[in-house]
């Protein structure tokens, strides 16, 4: 197969990552026989610094006409006091929008080799394998009104807007489902229905939607006791799906289970053009340059992408047991090594990961 990739490198580690990422891709296309062009788009501080905007229009193009985008990650000190639409971090809204991404999927999987790093015991993350599918697009960081006002008492008062259409609801239920049926079978959907309206329409369209899944179990959890049951019992969980601000807060905590940022990748999907796929962390400035950052997020991105996007199962498996493979060998970045153990560079495990392919 031929397919487009527009890569936005973006700033700090975001550099150092992408590349591994493109090198891995590289080897599969030569391994089974994918052409794969990578067209490169500015984006956050170095679009900034340049083109004078975080998401300069050329790079919106090549993401349109791309299958799918990779993104490294943006942001930096050097752009912490610019005004608001001169940060790095308002060209990945931007971006969001510009693509339509709704969906955001966050695999969460545990390596059996690294549960010496994990906050938690052995026996509760061994064998942890879920996703959190968040909704992107609608809620409370989008709802109107928003802002602050005074009262008829002349006291300030401030207000947020928890706002879903029906549809917005219905396709990213619909995507979880569709996931689950992949999977384990079975959808958790959070919510907080014995005292927010919104979550009462979300569980009613979910019953609906779980009719055209009969083979997918569907369970209804209130999001105070899923963030409880994430620590508690993760491997209860198959696919999760919730509201913008649950799946933001859920899904970091549900990060640490593995014990790095540097391990996990997500996914964006579009409605209606090329999804995205990024590593959940930042751009890391305090340890950006050394080459000492670990690739394996932005790699496991590219997985996802080629899963998801362009249907290649097989590729994507083989990159996600390289990944295994150079872990349970006991190469780790320093972001998951012990205390006393030396660490291996960028670089150097990124080359592993080809060599394992
Ligand atoms: P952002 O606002 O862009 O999300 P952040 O402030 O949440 O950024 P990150 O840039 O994600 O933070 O970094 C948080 C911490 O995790 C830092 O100490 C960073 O060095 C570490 N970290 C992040 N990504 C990696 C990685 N790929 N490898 C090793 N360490 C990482
Ligand atoms: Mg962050």
């Amino acid at each position: 197969m031929k397919k487009n990739i527009a890569v936005l490198r973006g700033d700090g580690v975001g550099k150092e990552v992408s590349k591994g990422a493109i090198e891995v891709l590289k080897t599969i296309g030569q391994q089974f026989g994918h052409e794969f062009h990578f067209q490169y788009g500015l984006i956050g501080g170095e679009a900034i610094d340049t083109e004078g905007t975080p998401l300069p229009q050329e790079t919106v193009d090549v993401c349109k006409q791309s299958d799918a985008v990779l993104l490294g990650a943006v942001g930096g000190p050097k752009w912490d006091q610019n005004p608001a639409y001169l940060r790095p971090e308002k060209g990945l809204l931007q971006i969001r929008k510009a693509l339509n991404l709704f969906a955001n999927i966050r695999p969460v999987t545990t390596y059996n080799a690294l549960t010496d790093i994990s906050p938690l015991k052995q026996d509760i993350i061994e064998g942890v394998d879920f996703v959190i599918v968040r909704e992107l697009t609608g809620g409370l960081y989008f709802g109107k009104p928003s802002g602050r006002s005074v009262d008829e008492n002349g006291e300030e008062t401030v207000v947020d807007t928890l706002q879903y259409k029906r549809s917005e609801m219905e396709r990213i239920i619909y995507k979880a489902f569709e996931m689950a049926q992949t999977r384990r079978k079975k959808v958790t959907s959070v919510d907080k229905a014995n005292v927010l309206e919104s979550s009462r329409m979300w569980r009613e369209v979910a019953e609906g939607i779980s009719k055209e899944f009969p083979e997918v179990e569907l369970e209804h959890m209130l999001v105070d006791n899923a963030a409880m049951q994430l620590i508690r019992y993760p491997k209860q969980f198959d696919v999760v799906v919730t509201e913008n601000m649950f799946g933001d807060i859920l899904s970091d905590e549900a990060s640490m289970l593995t014990g790095s940022m540097g391990m996990l990748p997500s996914a964006s999907l579009s409605s209606d053009g090329p999804s995205l796929y990024e590593p959940i962390h930042g751009s890391a400035p305090d340890i950006a340059g050394k080459n000492i950052a670990n690739p394996i997020a932005t790699i496991l991105s590219a997985a996802m992408m080629l899963r998801l996007s362009f249907g290649m199962e097989k590729e994507a498996k083989a990159i996600e047991r390289a990944v295994d493979q150079v872990i349970s060998a006991g190469h780790r970045t320093a972001d998951i090594q012990r205390a006393g153990k030396s660490p291996v560079q960028t670089t150097e495990i990124i080359d592993q990961i080809k060599a394992a392919l």
